[in-house]
């Protein structure tokens, strides 16, 4: 193997993966580029949602979408539709068989499983990549490991979730409808809620999250999510397919890059996760385009976009609201979808709205909490921004 690459990638999940593939659709002006990743194989890992606007990438990968949703709270349920925005599902194996397909024929990207980097990437002349079998250098570096050790203090807020996907012997759901939150009021440590999926009238992916302050690894939310599933398949027998958990940040402290322009830090900590919902899929896609355009155009790399002030102001007036008062945030959520077109919402979650959605978004919702939680924004925004 040649050694030396225009660029190395760090990581071969969402984000690293995504650059190659924008970077392989460059043909023969492709940076010679090696990404280096840790997992020997690639499985349905996680399940990527994200609401059908402005044509997302990816979106033709995406095999299952809903037109209508379900917001639950007191076991009162309100029905909307999203017509026009549907929401959409990818199973991670099919976009990683997808993207990697696309990836590997590019005789200009490799791809190295079963690697990772073993010591610290430093530079000379070109980066220097230690791996347990070679040592890469690189003109560039894109470095899409995530944080290890998260703690309570790199974020505003946490969302955490475990899910199942099960089966069950007999038809019982609804594949036209999914549940986007039914909150748990039995829940007392953050704004729980129960998000289902169905994927057939047997199939479904039941996910029980919570926004909190606190982290929660999946074993602490395995009881509530398997008494919500009896009470989902109405006690009949399923059987568990997979399983999928996740602490996302919500509001976090970003990596700091370095000062050297030829090496970014890119993916969820990195400014991918949007503050509101946690959520990055379609926001890595966007960068992974932009870098790409940037690599070829300009051989330089390009940072995440920064959210507008509004945007990030608002997100994080949110999110202080849910953790000041979780029973608030139910109502809050209620109240939004109540008084919005879910295609406003869904533009707003999704990037895309104008300051007149805004506008919108900001009236539906109820002023008091929200005026009253901007001294706590202010302070644990300030302890955020000490602690970097
Ligand atoms: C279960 C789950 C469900 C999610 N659902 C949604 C959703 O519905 N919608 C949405 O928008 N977002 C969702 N997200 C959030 C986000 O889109 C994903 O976390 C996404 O995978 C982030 O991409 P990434 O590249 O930053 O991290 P990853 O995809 O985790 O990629 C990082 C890669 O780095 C590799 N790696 C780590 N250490 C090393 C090392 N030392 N050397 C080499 N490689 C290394 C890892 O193996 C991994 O492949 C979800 C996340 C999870 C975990």
């Amino acid at each position: 193997m040649n050694q030396h690459f225009d660029l190395v990638i760090i990581g071969g999940g969402c984000a690293g993966l995504s650059l190659a593939y924008q970077l392989s659709q460059l043909g023969d002006s492709c940076p010679k580029t090696l990404i280096i990743e840790e997992r020997a194989n690639y499985t349905n890992d996680r399940t990527w949602c994200f609401w059908d606007l402005e044509d997302p990438i990816h979106k033709d990968l995406a095999p299952y979408a809903w037109k209508k949703f379900t917001i639950k709270n007191h076991h009162v349920a309100h029905e909307y539709s999203c017509q026009e925005t549907p929401y959409l599902m990818l199973p991670s194996d099919v976009f990683y068989k997808n993207v990697l397909s696309v990836i590997n024929s590019n005789n200009k990207i490799q791809l190295l499983t079963g690697e990772k980097i073993v010591d610290q990437v430093t530079k000379e002349s070109a980066w220097l990549i230690p791996t347990s079998k070679f040592m890469a250098t690189a003109t560039n570096v894109v470095d899409t490991r995530p944080i290890k050790t998260m703690t309570k203090k790199d974020s505003l807020m946490w969302q955490s979730f475990v899910g199942y996907e099960v089966e069950l012997n007999s038809p019982l759901f609804n594949e036209d409808q999914l549940v986007l939150m039914d909150f748990d009021s039995i829940f007392k440590e953050g704004l729980a809620f129960i998000y289902c999926l169905p994927t057939s009238k047997t199939k479904a992916l039941i996910e029980y999250t919570v926004f909190s302050e606190e982290l929660f690894v999946a074993e602490q939310l395995t009881k509530r999510l398997l008494e919500k599933i009896g009470e989902y398949t109405q006690n009949t027998s399923y059987k568990i397919l997979r399983q999928e958990a996740a602490i996302l940040p919500m509001g976090n402290k970003e990596i700091d890059q370095q000062e050297d322009p030829t090496y970014l830090f890119a993916g969820l900590f990195a400014g991918a996760a949007r503050p509101s919902s946690g959520y990055a899929f379609q926001r890595i896609q966007t960068w992974a385009k932009e870098c790409a355009f940037e690599l070829k155009n300009n051989h330089q790399l390009k940072r995440f976009k920064k959210d507008s002030f509004i945007q990030k102001w608002m997100d994080l007036l949110f999110i202080t609201v849910i953790k000041k008062n979780p029973t608030i945030g139910a109502k809050v959520f209620e109240e939004l979808f109540k008084n919005c077109e879910a295609k406003t919402v869904a533009k707003f979650m999704s990037d895309h709205s104008s300051i007149w959605d805004k506008l919108k978004i900001v009236t539906s919702l109820p002023a008091l909490p929200f005026l009253l939680a901007i001294p706590e924004l202010i302070r644990s925004k300030h302890r955020l921004d000490r602690s970097s």
